[in-house]
């Protein structure tokens, strides 16, 4: 018998994940990717014997790799070759105090005793319910996928509202546990990576912080790239096609029913089923004739955006550690500023990554490589055109983003970075929107709020086009690499459980 077919677009972590669950179900599966190789935002390139990973710099969540890689049939630990980072992040604040972040509990009790006296005690307390929080939401949120309402709104989910304090404000909750505002901002600043402001996030989100001092933050040699290439190892020995610089044009529907792909070459191709691991908004108002659902998702609330900016350095700076936060002590303003404003903050947090500590391959001998992460709001308006007209200049905010790195350095005594650059490559918005198709510049997609989550978040299939399925970070779960990977399962297992059905 013919085996059924499925055209995947975009080669990201949740469609190669997807992808390989299909190929592994006998089906036949062709991914079409518009950049030249796989990954999506997990990117990476190299210049001058300098390596960057261009998105994500942090394998978090260990838990759940190692169950989607044993999910694919294989083992995370045999496809990655792992170190734990340890501290985690150094956390440096105005004042000039730093904050070490280990699981070292004797170096973890002397530095937060010294913040404020008592305060590990809270920090027990606060793993406590950031453990139930991981615990219950991954069992009960993120590994369930919510196809119809009776899914999630039943009588076993109201213990939830206690369990996870998803009514509780994240950054009111930590009073509970600090007085001292420099560790409120130490244990919630992780919020940012679901695209909210900790003053708005669902206290739920403790989990994020339990499960980077309970299971670690890991690295994998190489960088996070070598994610994305066990990936498309499995993928291709699963059978799975690559078709890259295949930038599709538009989804061909007919009725109900979702025919192919036209490419913007002109070649058209056809399948039982199509997956879109695109950014979702930008699926439903490009790729899709226009529709109500279109105009009420770029009404939706998406997550920030972050200016990156790549360095190659002429010489090592030994007291940059691998992960670097500077907190702003203006915590407040700064989310104001990026999460209402759509701006960037008078004095941003901001975030520097050093991957040479960690593998020195990836700095030439005697050099450093050195990534700056400063999250500004995403763009106003999807269209480049309309940057200007709504008061967004990227190149002023781009300018005033490095100084303020460099601002920032000093205090741990780097003076002379800027004149130690053999080069720069920079990323705003702009180009976060050009290079993945990401609705607005929005680096993390839709944000995670209450009424964007679970049932609430965009499902997994269309619901008119009946063999239409979506995958990756603007879907059920959410953001982040591994959620990715388990978007991707639950998409495949919906496929596969409605293909077959007339
Ligand atoms: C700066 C940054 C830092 C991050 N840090 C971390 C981190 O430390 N840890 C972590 O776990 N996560 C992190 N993330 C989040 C993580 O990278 C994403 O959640 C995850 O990679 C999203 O995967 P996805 O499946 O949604 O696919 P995407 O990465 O969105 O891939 C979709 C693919 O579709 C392709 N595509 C788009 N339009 C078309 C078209 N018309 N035709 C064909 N192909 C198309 C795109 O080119 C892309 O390759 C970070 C993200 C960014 C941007």
């Amino acid at each position: 018998m013919k085996s059924k077919s499925v055209i995947v677009i975009g080669a990201g972590i949740g469609g190669i994940t997807a992808a390989i669950h299909l190929a592994q179900r006998g089906l036949k599966v062709t991914i079409f990717e518009k950049n030249s190789h796989a990954g999506g935002r997990c990117d990476r390139f190299s210049r001058d014997g300098h390596h960057f990973d261009a998105g994500p710099t942090l394998l978090v969540m260990p838990l759940l790799y190692e169950a989607e890689f044993a999910a694919l049939g294989t083992s995370m630990q045999e496809v990655l070759d792992l170190q734990r980072v340890d501290p985690t992040y150094h956390l440096v604040f105005d004042d000039g105090s730093q904050l070490a972040l280990t699981s070292d509990m004797k170096s973890l009790y002397e530095q937060l005793e010294a913040f404020q006296p008592g305060s590990f005690g809270g920090l027990l307390r606060y793993m406590d319910e950031g453990r139930r929080h991981y615990e219950v939401g991954m069992a009960k949120l993120v590994h369930r996928d919510f196809r119809k309402a009776s899914d999630f709104f039943k009588l076993s989910h109201i213990p939830l509202v206690y369990q996870l304090k998803p009514l509780v404000n994240h950054y009111h909750n930590m009073s509970a546990y600090f007085d001292d505002p420099r560790l409120k901002s130490a244990f919630t600043f992780q919020d940012v990576y679901m695209g909210l402001s900790p003053f708005d996030a669902p206290a739920t989100f403790s989990m994020m912080p339990y499960t980077e001092l309970a299971h670690g933050v890991w690295y994998p040699r190489g960088g996070m790239y070598s994610i994305v290439e066990a990936l498309v190892e499995l993928a291709r020995s699963a059978g799975v096609e690559f078709e890259f610089d295949a930038s599709v044009a538009r989804i061909e529907v007919n009725g109900d029913r979702a025919r192919g792909v036209v490419l913007t070459d002109g070649r058209s191709f056809r399948a039982d089923t199509v997956l879109a691991n695109a950014d979702l908004p930008y699926v439903y108002d490009e790729l899709l004739p226009h529709s109500r659902e279109s105009d009420r998702l770029k009404r939706k609330r998406f997550s920030c955006s972050v200016i990156s900016f790549f360095w190659g350095v002429d010489k090592v700076y030994p007291q940059l550690p691998p992960h670097t936060l500077f907190l702003a002590d203006d915590y407040r303003d700064n989310f104001k500023s990026i999460i209402r404003d759509l701006d960037l903050p008078a004095n941003p947090s901001l975030y520097v990554h050093a991957p040479a500590r960690l593998h020195p391959a990836m700095a030439p001998e005697g050099q450093d490589t050195v990534i700056a992460i400063v999250p500004v709001g995403h763009m106003r308006e999807n269209g480049e055109q309309a940057q200007q007209s709504c008061g967004q200049d990227w190149a002023t905010m781009r300018d005033q983003a490095r100084e303020h790195v460099f601002r920032r350095l000093k205090i741990l005594g780097i003076t002379d970075l800027d004149s130690h650059l053999k080069f720069e490559v920079n990323y705003t918005p702009l180009s976060w929107r050009k290079r993945y198709n990401l609705m607005k510049g929005s680096t993390h997609g839709l944000c995670h709020n209450l009424t964007q989550l679970g049932y609430f978040r965009p499902h997994n299939r269309h619901s008119q086009i009946k063999n239409l399925y979506f995958v990756g970070a603007s879907t059920h779960p959410g953001t982040g690499m591994p959620t990715a990977m388990v978007s991707g399962r639950h998409a495949a297992q919906r496929i596969v459980d409605e293909l077959f059905v007339p």
